[in-house]
């Protein structure tokens, strides 16, 4: 798959997976926009699911829903569509012992893959097909005509047919119509956990400290959640790096902001901030975060537990969000 930068439409042929049934393993968020998007391309898919509430919303979009090990016996090529920590446990106790030789398991994350979670059989291909996209868009985009983008990659290929197999599954998703990048399960993961975990946390402490520090000097906390993100001013400048190019949309700030911004860039701590990402990379890369999220999985996720009741408690970012989609009428 080397050499590539996108594949598109052109490069699959949809014949590959005629009249062979696709099973989609999860109908959660993503699962629901997938299983959809096979069906309306023509292809026949099975859902499999635990007995809960997704199983009946299956049920009532018109699918045949089984439990997960009648779903991969029935299947050509399964897709893994349920939460990246939960795929190890459902894969050994309800995949596994129930796949055949030559079918073909694809999966929409590569953190499975690329941290030796899985006992993947040697006589399977293993498929990558990444949307970079959320769930409910995926089926947006898809109806809209548009696409979305999304990493691809063939992590073992035994039947000689893995690439046919999974830009055919590519192009019925539709992402094919906007772009499906090369990239290995472990390159796909190590960029996912990474941006995640750098990007993430400095922008969200960003956000939060200059919060506080405004509403200290007397600003309006109002103003200062409708300054960061509710007037959608900074959504639309990252909307411009993508359109313009990150240096070149500087220019479409005026002069206050353009020499504001340089000189503060200047002034950044960014030794310390290099430190921080190289660990972060560092910790990712050997495993020591996967290890320590599927510990979390298996204690009944506390850490998530207590992110849950820090979103829930009352706080004043959100009383100032509200405040301000209460003066403009919801
Ligand atoms: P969801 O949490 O929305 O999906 C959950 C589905 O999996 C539900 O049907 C859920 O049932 C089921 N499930 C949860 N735990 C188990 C289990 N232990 N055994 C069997 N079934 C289980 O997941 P997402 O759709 O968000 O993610 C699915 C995959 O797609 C992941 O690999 C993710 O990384 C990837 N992805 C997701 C994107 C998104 O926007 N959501 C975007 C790109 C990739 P129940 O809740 O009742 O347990």
């Amino acid at each position: 798959m080397s050499g590539v930068i996108f594949y598109r439409e052109q490069d699959a042929d949809p014949r590959v997976l005629h009249e062979q049934c696709v099973s989609v393993i999860g109908y959660g968020n993503l699962g629901r926009s997938m299983a959809l998007n096979l069906r309306d391309s023509g292809l026949p898919v099975l859902v499999g699911n635990i007995d809960d509430t997704y199983r009946r919303t299956a049920a009532d979009d018109g699918f045949d829903v089984l439990d997960i090990s009648d779903a991969v016996e029935a299947a050509c090529l399964v897709y893994m569509l349920i939460p990246d920590e939960a795929i190890p446990g459902c894969f050994s106790a309800d995949v596994r012992p129930h796949l055949r030789p030559g079918q073909a398991v694809a999966f929409a994350s590569g953190y499975p893959l690329a941290f030796a979670l899985l006992d993947l059989p040697r006589n399977i291909d293993v498929l990558l097909l990444a949307p970079r996209m959320l769930g409910e868009e995926v089926r947006r985009t898809y109806q809209a005509g548009e696409g979305f983008f999304a990493y691809v990659s063939v992590e073992q290929d035994t039947s000689g047919r893995a690439t046919e197999r999974l830009l055919a599954l590519a192009a019925a998703t539709g992402c094919l119509r906007k772009g499906a990048m090369p990239l290995s399960a472990r390159q796909e993961a190590l960029l996912d956990l990474l941006i995640e975990q750098t990007v993430g946390p400095y922008l969200g402490t960003a956000i939060q400290l200059a919060f506080f520090l405004g509403v200290e000097a007397g600003l309006p906390s109002e103003a200062m959640v409708l300054e960061m993100y509710m007037s959608g001013e900074m959504s639309r400048t990252f909307q411009a790096f993508a359109e313009a190019g990150f240096m070149q949309s500087v220019g479409w700030h005026g002069a206050v902001a353009q020499y504001g911004g340089f000189v503060r860039t200047l002034e950044v701590d960014r030794e310390a901030m290099q430190r921080m990402f190289s660990s972060v990379l560092e910790d990712i890369r050997s495993g020591g975060f996967a290890r320590r999220f599927q510990e979390e999985h298996d204690a009944g996720y506390p850490t998530l537990g207590a992110i849950n009741a820090v979103k829930k408690a009352g706080n004043p970012m959100t009383e100032a969000e509200q405040r301000v989609r209460a003066a403009l009428g919801g």
